[in-house]
C-alpha cells in the first residue's frame, strides 16, 4: 500500500469549533499490514465494503457475509476489532495531559521512508519548553513510545508531537457497520443450528 501522509490538525483558530466528522469515518486496521488507516464503510450487494481514505477504490476491502457466517465467531470478532474511532492528533498545547500508559497511534517510518500508523504505549515524556510561532503554541517535547504493533513491536522510540495520535476510548458508533456485523453474528448462530453453547 502507498504511504499515508496523515493530515495534521485543523487550522489554528481557537475560536472555531472543530469540524464535525461525518459519522461513517472510522479507523481500520488493514489485514495486509496491520497498520491503521482512515476509512469509511458501506454495504453493497450485501457485502461490507471498506474504503480507505486517500486511496483508490482498487484498494477497497470487501467482506462477504456468507463467508464470514461460515467462519467462526472469532473471525467476526476479529473483523469487529479492526474498526475503531479515528485517533486524534495530539494537540501541542495539551501534551501535558498525556500520562504514561496512554494508548497512542504513531507514525512509524519504514524502510524507504514510508510512513504507516501503528499502535504503541506512552512510556514517558521528555519535556521541553514550548515555543509560540505565529500565535500558535508548538510542543518541543519528546514522547518515548513502546511499539506494541507493527514491524518494531516491543522496541522503544522517542518521537515528536507531529507523529503522535491519541487512541480514542469511545466505542464505534456506525449504524451500517454495526448492522452488518450483528447480521453476520446472527447468521453464524443459525448456521450452527443453535448447537454451540445453547
Ligand atoms: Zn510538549
Amino acid at each position: 500500500m502507498p504511504p499515508t501522509p496523515r493530515k495534521r490538525k485543523a487550522p489554528p483558530s481557537e475560536s472555531q469549533p472543530p469540524p464535525r466528522r461525518p459519522p461513517s469515518r472510522l479507523e481500520f486496521r488493514a489485514p495486509a499490514d496491520g497498520a491503521w488507516y482512515d476509512a469509511r464503510v458501506a454495504v453493497q450487494c450485501g457485502a461490507l465494503r471498506v474504503m480507505y481514505e486517500e486511496f483508490p477504490e482498487e484498494q477497497d476491502e470487501w467482506f462477504d457475509p456468507a463467508a464470514l457466517a461460515a467462519a467462526s465467531t472469532r473471525d467476526v470478532a476479529t473483523l469487529r476489532a479492526r474498526f475503531r474511532v479515528v485517533s486524534l492528533p495530539l494537540d501541542d498545547a495539551r501534551c501535558r495531559d498525556l500520562r504514561a500508559g496512554a494508548p497512542l497511534c504513531v507514525s512509524c517510518e519504514l524502510e524507504g521512508g514510508e510512513l504507516k500508523f501503528y499502535d504503541g504505549v506512552l512510556e514517558s515524556v521528555l519535556p521541553a519548553a514550548h515555543v509560540i510561532v505565529d500565535g500558535e503554541e508548538q510542543c518541543a517535547c519528546r514522547f518515548v513510545v513502546r511499539w506494541t504493533e507493527g514491524p518494531r513491536a516491543g522496541s522503544m522510540e522517542d518521537v515528536g508531537v507531529e507523529r503522535v495520535c491519541c487512541v480514542q476510548s469511545s466505542p464505534v458508533n456506525d449504524p451500517v457497520l454495526t448492522e452488518f456485523l450483528d447480521g453476520v453474528t446472527k447468521r453464524l448462530g443459525k448456521n450452527r443450528g443453535g448447537s454451540d453453547g445453547v
